[in-house]
């Protein structure tokens, strides 16, 4: 069982890289490809991530310290716009990159050791293994956080009084004021009634 807390949220993590299989001398690189990666629903608020089944590639160059780890990963997004709450999906033209130190395990200990409590937080090998899934996750969440939840970013929402979207709405669309005079009696014939209610 490992103590650090960074694996806590994936107990089952599924992708990963055998350090049989990672480059052995400092400064050396390889390259693996991973197919129709699944991580379940990715999703930060009214944003997620569309792919279900993503094709990545994993760079991976061995450091003192560890192992540079950068996945490069195309990215559909999927979300309600909170402004005119319409479903939007795009796919990003370019795929994005996520770098990520990986460490060995005694050089996180040895920091831990030395009073650095966030160090716990750092990846580090689990079992001779580079796990994927939680710095895939936490790349993807936190490249979920960068965007803007809205549909476009002037997203003109919904009218106040009928709830339509306003892109589908005549420019001059607007909603007969009641006179002021008329809503004053209304709130006090409320008044009266709830008054009776309770006498
Ligand atoms: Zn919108
Ligand atoms: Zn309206």
């Amino acid at each position: 069982m490992s103590h650090f807390s960074y694996i806590d949220a994936f107990p089952n993590p599924q992708y990963c890289i055998e350090i049989a299989d990672l480059p052995t001398k400092d400064g050396e690189q390889a390259r693996y490809d991973f197919c129709g990666i699944d991580l379940g629903k990715l999703a930060l608020g009214t944003v997620r991530i569309a792919d279900q089944a993503m094709d990545i590639g994993v760079d991976v160059q061995r450091l003192l310290d560890g192992f540079l780890v950068k996945i490069t990963t195309p990215i559909s997004i999927a979300g309600e716009c909170p402004q005119c709450l319409e479903e939007y999906e795009y796919e990003l033209v370019e795929p994005e990159e996520f770098t990520e130190m990986v460490f060995f395990p005694e050089v996180v200990e040895e920091l831990v050791a030395e009073g650095d409590k966030e160090a716990t937080d750092l990846p580090v090998l689990i079992d001779n293994k580079i796990y994927l899934d939680p710095l895939l996750c936490d790349s993807y969440i936190l490249f979920l956080s960068g965007l803007d939840p809205n549909c476009e970013p002037d997203c003109p929402g919904l009218c106040s009084e009928c709830g339509q979207p306003w892109r589908d709405l005549p420019d001059d669309h607007k909603h007969e004021q009641l006179d002021p005079r008329f809503a004053a009696l209304d709130g006090l014939w409320e008044d009266l009634n709830n008054q009776n209610d309770h006498a």
